[in-house]
């Protein structure tokens, strides 16, 4: 995972709805995929695509940036294959992503029906009739690398394509703390109790607009017992029995490789 802050390159400012001739341009697809130039760069122009609407959030890299949607068939790249091409355009595009999701799924305000209005100042949109006010959203969610000695608890989810084992993970639900989320989730999931349960970090990850909350914990008791449906198969790994997927872009991989570190 890229451990850099999306503040090094990036600042935010939303207050200048202005086009300059010397911008960045994050131009979406209705995939969420994110189009390159033929040199793989970030274009600098948007004048030969049709723009469904284009929206200044500040500077990166100190030019102008724009978050663009367009509704065409150019060849666009999806984010996976952004952070193989660029660390630095893909962790400022988890961000641009999230400013579009948000700005295409609130044009009308969701409590009255009334067309949203553009906040001058701050990233939001305002409901000129009910007065709601719609932000950005993002849903915080727990990861947890549970350990028996040596051993590296892992799960087989049904909604994979291609079924990998992967970490504990889920949602945190309204009105539960974290740690809660964590300990109700490795119930549900593999149904066994954890102790000494640590945070790590955290990543930004806009799959679809998660914030991944990283954890370690051991298992204190109970067996095994997934329910087939969600779940179909959950399993102790030693560290040579873990397969690596060749790439290091989540905090999930970050996890497993410091449980592979730490075993002798
Ligand atoms: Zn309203």
């Amino acid at each position: 995972m890229i451990e850099k802050s999306v503040y090094e390159d990036y600042e935010i400012d939303f207050s200048d709805a202005y086009s300059s001739d010397d911008a960045y341009y994050f131009i979406f697809n209705d995939e969420r995929e994110l189009y390159l130039d033929e040199n793989k760069k970030l274009p600098t122009d948007i004048n030969d695509v049709n723009v469904d609407f284009k929206l200044y959030i500040g500077k990166f890299k100190g030019k102008d940036v724009f978050v663009v949607n367009v509704s065409e068939n150019k060849t666009f790249l999806n984010l996976w294959e952004i952070y193989e091409i660029d660390k630095d355009i893909y962790l400022m595009a988890t961000k641009a992503v999230l400013v579009r999701d948000w700005y295409i799924s609130h044009q009308f305000c969701g409590r009255c029906g009334a067309k949203t209005q553009l906040d001058e100042k701050d990233m939001m949109l305002k409901c000129p009739e009910c007065e709601q006010v719609h932000y950005p959203r993002i849903a915080p969610a727990i990861i947890v690398a549970i350990r028996n000695g040596d051993e590296l608890l892992m799960a087989k989810h049904s909604y994979h394509d291609n079924i990998r084992y992967a970490l504990i993970a889920g949602f945190v639900e309204p009105g539960e703390s974290i740690e809660e989320a964590v300990h109700r989730e490795v119930g549900e999931e593999v149904g066994i109790k954890i102790k000494n349960l640590e945070y790590q970090k955290s990543q930004s990850w806009p799959v679809p607009n998660s914030l991944m909350l990283a954890f370690t914990a051991e298992y204190e008791s109970g067996n095994i017992k997934v329910d087939g449906d969600e779940i179909l198969k959950a399993k102790w790994f030693k560290k040579d029995e873990i397969i690596r997927y060749g790439t290091d872009i989540s905090i999930s991989d970050w996890l497993i490789q410091e449980f592979i570190d730490s075993v002798d």
